[in-house]
């Protein structure tokens, strides 16, 4: 099974070679922001002679939108524009040319309406402040050294790496991995260098195919499991949470910037701010690697996993920050089973939003009107069972699975059932990246990622 995969390892760099990347990265919004100026630029220009009454055929050409366009127009006009081009890799103003390129791509199918999705807004100007310093390296010198400890990119040269490029290396030497790029990017703080690669992968089977499990992602608990499996938070999270609160709480004392009187933030603002942003990123580490541990234990031994569907909209509206960090575990949780169903020979099943599964009784089937965040226990009226309110969620998701497979296909013909009606009104729908009809039949996307199911209610 061959995948596209990234591995991404944490950088040391010396001063000397981070100033090189932020040159490079800085290389790249020079690209982007040229770019995007002689885009509008010509876009207004045309708008403009149409309203002269310009004859279609006689308007100024309009730019090429594609990558190798705007690679084109940039060769062109580098030297007037960044007569110091050459101290950077082409690679550099190319990144900031092929952002440009699918996000203009991104908002002409989002107005088209070829793109699912919230409407893509025009492409903006970068800055320095606001974005992520990001350079991408596709072509040239790109390997991991043979101590493993070590990477060499083009024009950096040899940067060392924080931690071993084993898992990476192993498959490089076996010849089942082949690097098709490399990003050097800062997030939370720290570098790294991330490779994309495609990698051959072994054909795997759960150890129990038919047993289905399902998952329930809790604010107290990492997770908790329809067997009963309540699995704990990472170690060090509470502590790792508590001060990212206080260094919170420590920022909104100093004196940050303010736009509208044009106050510009104070040394200790920007002190504060660093070791905040450090904080999140070691939570939002640990949650992952929490999350990384879990998602390929149950995906190695379920044939059958279970989870809830996002609610995006909620996500967005609520700003507390355990819900917050809650829906941002189930996201990544989605993201994780998502693929590793697909590596194991699982498959993922997807409750609709609306499907109650907090409010259902897992014993005799009965929905509650109400119930509110605060009652952690599930108490049924009707037949009196008590329970965890996050393990009754996850039995009820667990159950769904069953109520899909008896009402038709079956756990190994999981593919074909594209619509089912059953009785007790569930309708499953196969999800179709893009399409929100019912009756699309399924294709396999790519990485094997086959059977991504949503069950949805029926009216
Ligand atoms: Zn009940």
């Amino acid at each position: 099974m061959k995948t596209i995969q990234a591995y991404r390892f944490a950088l040391d760099l010396t001063p000397a070679q981070e100033r090189a990347v932020l040159a490079h990265a800085g290389a790249a919004r020079v690209a982007h922001n040229w770019a995007l100026a002689r885009v509008k630029a010509v876009m207004d220009q045309r708008a403009a002679e149409r309203t002269y009454g310009v004859p279609d055929d006689q308007l100024t050409p309009s730019l090429g939108w594609t990558l190798p366009a705007l690679r084109k127009a940039w060769n062109s006009a580098k030297r007037e524009v960044a007569p110091w081009w050459p101290e950077c890799s082409k690679e550099a103003f190319n990144t900031g040319l092929d952002a440009l390129a699918r996000a203009l791509k991104n908002w002409s199918d989002s107005r088209a309406g070829k793109r699912a999705g919230r409407p893509v807004g025009f492409p903006r100007f970068t800055s320095r402040r606001r974005t992520t310093p990001s350079v991408r390296f596709t072509t040239g010198t790109i390997r991991v050294e043979p101590d493993r400890t070590h990477v060499t990119l083009p024009r950096l040269g040899r940067l060392k790496l924080h931690e071993s490029a084993r898992k990476l290396a192993r498959r490089l030497d076996a010849g089942t991995a082949r690097i098709l790029s490399a990003t050097v990017r800062r997030d939370g703080g720290r570098w790294h260098v991330a490779f994309c690669a495609e990698v051959e992968r072994a054909e795997r089977h759960p150890t129990r195919p038919h047993a289905t499990v399902g998952v329930d992602v809790g604010i107290t608990h990492l997770a908790v499991l329809s067997t009963g499996e309540l699995v704990p938070n990472p170690r060090h999270l509470d502590t790792a949470s508590r001060r990212m609160r206080r260094l919170a709480r420590r920022l909104s004392r100093r004196v940050g910037p303010d736009r509208r009187t044009g106050q510009q933030p104070s040394n200790r603002w920007r002190h504060a701010q660093t070791r905040l942003a450090r904080a999140h990123a070691r939570v939002a580490n640990l949650r992952r690697d929490g999350l990384h541990q879990l998602t390929t234990r149950l995906t190695a031994a379920y044939g059958t996993v279970v989870v809830e569907d996002l609610n995006v909209a909620g996500m967005l509206r609520n700003r507390r920050l355990a819900r917050h960090i809650a829906d941002a575990g189930l996201a990544e949780l989605h993201r994780q089973l998502g693929y590793k169903t697909g590596w194991n020979g699982g498959r993922l099943l997807t409750a609709d939003r609306w499907y109650p599964s907090s409010k259902t009784c897992s014993g005799c089937g009965t929905v509650k009107a109400k119930l509110a965040l605060s009652e952690r226990e599930y108490q049924c009226e009707a037949c009196g069972l008590t329970l965890d309110r996050d393990l009754n969620a996850a039995r009820n998701l667990a159950a769904l699975a069953a109520q899909i497979d008896t009402a038709g296909s079956g756990p190994a013909a999981g593919r074909g059932a594209d619509r089912q009606t059953r009785p007790g009104g569930q309708v499953a729908v196969k999800r179709q990246p893009g399409t929100a009809t019912a009756d699309q039949t399924g294709t396999v996307p790519p990485q094997g990622g086959t059977t991504d199911h949503t069950l949805a209610r029926a009216h």
